[in-house]
């Protein structure tokens, strides 16, 4: 079964995580995995420059998760495999005052990508459904109006071409544990560490509620949600390249015809 069909989240469903196990892997093991990771890696960089060649239509993958998820280290895999002229990494924090004096969609559709373009949004207008809701930022009347603006403008960007895909990076709370424990551990990781993510950790079952919501109401035929199992970094990684490799394959990408006549010109 494609990874795609696994591991979507039918539009119109409603998503209990906790019937999502964070440690599967789809029948993969660790040692199977490599061909299949660099096969799909090096797809992607096939499909890649046609989308950009053809330059009609474009990919925006959106990564949400709980700290220590694995959201940089999706990107570092899947951009890696990207030229990087046509593929961008936007990155969403705190808004800044200019961001927080406009619309919560204001700063997102300046950072949509342009035909041809693959933009990989690591946290995203979700933020405003998730820690928003979570933390009581703005008034619930507010929040919840923006499951339906949400879709409104992710059906906006698909028929301008748009390819949308929203990934939920799903881990355990031991896993992050762990993960918190090694960015205490290793000096190399030291600088990953946060009080914040400490704070927001005993928000779990608030965000898991936030995220459930969030997922069952905006996973769209325009723009699905993926709960991608992501205890298993390596599972992770071939889950999203994989998902993203099936979506362009089905675009079935042509490179554009030159627009004269290519036996009339001489070289010399
Ligand atoms: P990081 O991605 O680890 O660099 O952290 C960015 C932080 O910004 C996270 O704690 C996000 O929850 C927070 N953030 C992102 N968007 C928003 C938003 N719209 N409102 C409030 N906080 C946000
Ligand atoms: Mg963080």
């Amino acid at each position: 079964m494609k990874l795609s069909k696994r591991l979507i989240v039918p539009p119109g469903s409603k998503v209990n995580l906790a019937a999502w196990d964070q440690n599967d892997t789809a029948g993969f093991d660790k040692k199977s995995i490599d061909a299949a990771l660099e096969h799909n890696l090096k797809r992607l960089g096939e499909l890649q420059y046609r989308l950009y060649a053809e330059s009609r239509r474009s990919l925006l993958v959106i990564l949400q998760g709980l700290d220590a998820a694995g959201k940089d280290g999706t990107i570092r895999h899947v951009c890696g495999a990207m030229n990087p002229q046509g593929c961008r990494v936007a990155a969403f924090k705190v808004p800044t005052p200019e961001e927080a004096a406009h619309d919560f969609l204001w700063r997102i559709h300046r950072q949509a990508p342009r035909t041809g373009e693959v933009v990989i949004f690591n946290r995203s207008h979700y933020e405003d459904v998730l820690i928003v809701r979570v933390h009581d930022l703005v008034p619930k009347s507010v929040w919840q109006r923006r499951y339906d603006r949400i879709n409104e403008f992710e059906a906006e960007l698909a028929d301008a071409g748009v390819h949308v895909l929203k990934f939920f990076l799903h881990i355990s709370k031991d896993e992050q544990l762990d993960r918190f424990r090694a960015r205490l551990d290793d000096p190399a990781k030291n600088w990953k560490a946060s009080p914040a993510d400490f704070a927001e950790r005993k928000c779990w079952t608030d965000y898991t509620a936030a995220y459930e919501d969030a997922i069952s109401k905006c996973s769209t035929k325009a723009a699905p949600w993926f709960v991608i199992p992501a205890n298993h970094k390596w599972f992770r990684n071939l889950a999203v390249s994989q998902i993203i490799v099936e979506t362009l394959e089905a675009l079935d990408m042509k490179f554009p015809k030159p627009a004269f006549d290519l036996s009339k010109i001489k070289l010399k």
